[in-house]
């Protein structure tokens, strides 16, 4: 595990205070990558309070406007959630979960999100993950305040990265590396596109298309030469569709 390559994202999040609690929490358990998706409020002094001594964080801490700016380079995302969602993604428990990401290359760049207070992650947002993290919770209220929650899974970063086996790293010997989120998401449009082109996706009824094979792609993982490989072949379809077009027969 190398908490060095994790990041905790915090997305559009309105209050100052779970800002501070966020990196108080992190610097607890020896995360240091604080990444602030469109903050409402940020600097704040209400920030600092609640960070006590873990004001470093809040200093180094990256803001972005955009979440595909937070994560591009991400190899692994996983966005957590109090809410089950229409279409199911893989979904572990903040242990299971540190277990995952303990057993990925050592290499790869790992962002957690957290969502808004008052909505957490849209479902777009949730899209992009690998997989999702849900903290088990009683059943009349599910959901935990955001600096509380970070906390649980950094923990549990924590246990799993102190812990005398660490997991089997099931990808540490992989010939290519796993495609960033960037790579992936110019995949997904060109993919997108091809299938619009080939009249399988009907542009004014997509249903859950795109979203199931989003899931697909996210739960096998694409490496950079499968995907360079996959690209090739929707290059081609592509042209085969064109010349049909100009031919008529
Ligand atoms: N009403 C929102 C809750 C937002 S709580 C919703 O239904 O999603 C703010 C953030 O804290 C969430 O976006 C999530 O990142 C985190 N969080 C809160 N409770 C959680 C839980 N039980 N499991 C995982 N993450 C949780």
């Amino acid at each position: 595990m190398h908490p060095e390559r994790i990041r905790i994202v915090l997305v559009n999040t309105s209050h100052p205070g779970n800002i501070g609690g966020t990196a108080r929490a992190m610097k607890n358990m020896g995360l240091s990558r604080l990444y602030l998706v469109q903050p409402k409020r940020f600097p704040h002094e209400e920030a600092d309070w609640r960070a006590a001594s873990a004001q470093d964080l809040l200093e180094t801490a990256v803001v972005t406007d955009s979440l595909e700016a937070a994560v591009g380079d991400c190899q692994f995302v996983v966005g957590t959630s109090a809410r089950e969602r229409r279409i199911p993604w893989p979904l572990l428990d903040a242990r299971q979960c540190a277990q995952r990401i303990a057993a990925l290359p050592p290499s790869e760049e790992v962002a957690i999100l957290f969502g808004r207070e008052d909505r957490g992650l849209t479902n777009d947002e949730l899209k992009i993950c690998n997989l999702h993290l849900n903290i088990p919770t009683s059943d009349t209220y599910s959901s935990l305040n955001l600096a509380m929650a970070v906390q649980i899974v950094a923990y549990e970063l924590r246990m799993v990265s102190t812990a005398p086996d660490t997991p089997v790293q099931e990808d540490a010997q992989w010939d290519s590396p796993f495609a960033t989120r960037d790579n992936m998401e110019r995949f997904y449009q060109h993919l997108e596109e091809t299938l619009v082109d080939l009249e399988f996706l009907d542009p004014a009824a997509p249903r859950q298309l795109m979203t199931r094979l989003r899931r697909l792609y996210s739960r096998v993982r694409l490496d950079e030469m499968e995907l360079n490989i996959l690209r090739g072949i929707l290059t081609e379809a592509q042209k085969w569709v064109a010349r049909a077009r100009k031919t008529p027969d």
